[in-house]
């Protein structure tokens, strides 16, 4: 399903690329994750595309 709507693009970027992905398991974590929620591993990578601003 494409998304066109830059707005829209900006909102689903955010919720779903500013997170941590589990090296070990490949579970999505929350940015501020230190421990993988699944395997509890600290392996965990920021999956962060193309937006570098951070929204507070
Ligand atoms: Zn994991």
């Amino acid at each position: 399903m494409p998304i066109t709507d830059p707005e829209k693009l900006r909102i689903v970027q955010e919720r779903v690329f500013i997170k941590k992905v589990c090296r070990n398991c490949g579970a999505l974590n929350s940015i501020r994750a230190t421990k993988c929620r699944r395997c509890h591993s600290r392996n965990l990578r920021i999956k962060k595309k193309e937006l570098p601003a951070k929204k507070a």
